[in-house]
């Protein structure tokens, strides 16, 4: 067996239907007796149920969270923080949410406490990004990872079908690339694969159901394992290309991951050999290789294929190509142009891996 480290990261976790009920409570226990809830617009009925569950303990609601977390939002919701003499985050909603806490307990240290609502994976990591003026910068810092998260499926179910669908492939994403990481460790390789299992099989009876009670268990606890795996080891060519296609040519964040897993898995597959084994064992052993499993997942729960259909022009893959390239980062196997410029051919056009 190869040598590894394993830091186990604290953070106290909450599943279960229902199991926002214990809101009020986890608060307390965090200390918090002065809570901003986070979410975004569309989301504020959910953080008024928060507050509502909170009763004394939330001192108000910021309901302006936004997709990259510009600093505008971030500052507006520091000034209110501060006004309202907050002394703990509550988040509720998805990457965009808990991005908005992040960059408030980044400056201030104060507690997050979060609500997952969607598959995105970013309660379980240190990491934080922000953008301003266009240029979006990201950074690991403990102070920002949720000190308790709460998942409760039943928040989940008015998430559309076809949003759980590409939120659960981008969680998917974060546990294949886990299971070949330069610091891949014998947990994380078992949480990845469980929460690939998991995230693959919640997914097929909510795109048959978006209520489908079994189906959103699944994919929340999937989600859980596969942001636990995002949250602790490294990540490699498929999270590069999908930050630069979504940061230099505004390709949406879930949809891209859904395109580019399969064929980021292809290119890897020949120095991956054991990751390839555990994500087909993951998704039952069809027969296919790894990545024609996942393409044929994404065709099934019918999913984007192709970076056509996301707004990728042709022209633009040779520069997209070069920015994969400007700045060098592990990867199981060397990135070289040539397969790599066939790579995004291949997502563009959305070929069968
Ligand atoms: P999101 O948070 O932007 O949510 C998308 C939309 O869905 C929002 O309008 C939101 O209000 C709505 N929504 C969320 N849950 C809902 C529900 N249950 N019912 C109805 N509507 C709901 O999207 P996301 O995919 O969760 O997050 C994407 C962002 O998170 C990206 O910016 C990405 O970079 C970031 N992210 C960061 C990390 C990290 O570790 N820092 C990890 C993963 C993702």
């Amino acid at each position: 067996m190869k040598h590894f480290v394993y830091t186990s990261q604290p953070q106290r976790v909450l599943f279960g239907p229902g199991s926002i009920r214990n809101l009020n409570e986890e608060a307390q226990g965090l200390g918090i007796t002065r809570a901003l809830v986070l979410s975004t617009g569309p989301q504020r009925d959910q953080a008024e149920f928060a507050a509502d569950l909170l009763g004394a303990n939330a001192a108000g609601i910021f309901d302006a969270a936004r997709m990259h977390v510009p600093v505008e939002t971030v500052r507006a919701a520091l000034a209110q923080g501060h006004e309202m003499k907050a002394d703990g985050l509550v988040s509720i909603g998805g990457g965009s949410t808990v991005g908005l806490a992040k960059a408030i307990a980044l400056e201030t240290g104060l507690p997050i406490l979060a609500v997952p609502t969607t598959y995105a994976g970013s309660e379980m990591t240190s990491i934080y990004g922000m953008t301003d003026g266009g240029l979006k910068q990201t950074g690991r810092d403990p102070r920002v990872l949720p000190r308790t998260v709460i998942y409760d499926p039943d928040l989940t179910h008015a998430l559309p079908v076809s949003v759980s669908i590409t939120s659960g492939l981008n969680a998917i994403a974060h546990a294949a690339e886990g299971l070949y990481a330069q610091d891949a460790n014998p947990i994380m390789s078992l949480m990845a694969q469980e929460g690939i299992g998991a995230v693959a099989r919640g997914l097929s009876l909510i795109r048959a159901d978006a209520n489908d009670r079994e189906g959103r268990d699944q994919a929340l606890y999937g989600a859980w394992l596969c942001g636990t795996v995002l949250g602790n080891v490294g990540m490699a060519l498929h999270h590069k290309l999908c930050h630069t296609l979504g940061g230099s040519f505004n390709l949406p964040h879930a949809e891209t991951h859904t395109v580019v897993l399969p064929h980021a898995m292809a290119y890897n597959a020949p120095e991956a050999k054991e990751a390839m084994a555990a994500i087909q064992k993951a998704l039952g052993n069809t027969g296919a290789s790894a990545a024609a499993s996942l393409f044929d997942l994404a065709v099934n729960l019918g999913a984007p294929t192709t970076l056509k259909e996301l707004g990728m022009r042709e022209e633009d893959l040779d520069r997209a190509v070069d920015i994969a390239l400007a700045n060098p980062y592990w990867n199981p196997r060397p990135i070289e142009r040539r397969p790599l410029r066939q790579l995004l051919q291949n997502a563009y056009e959305g070929r069968r891996p």
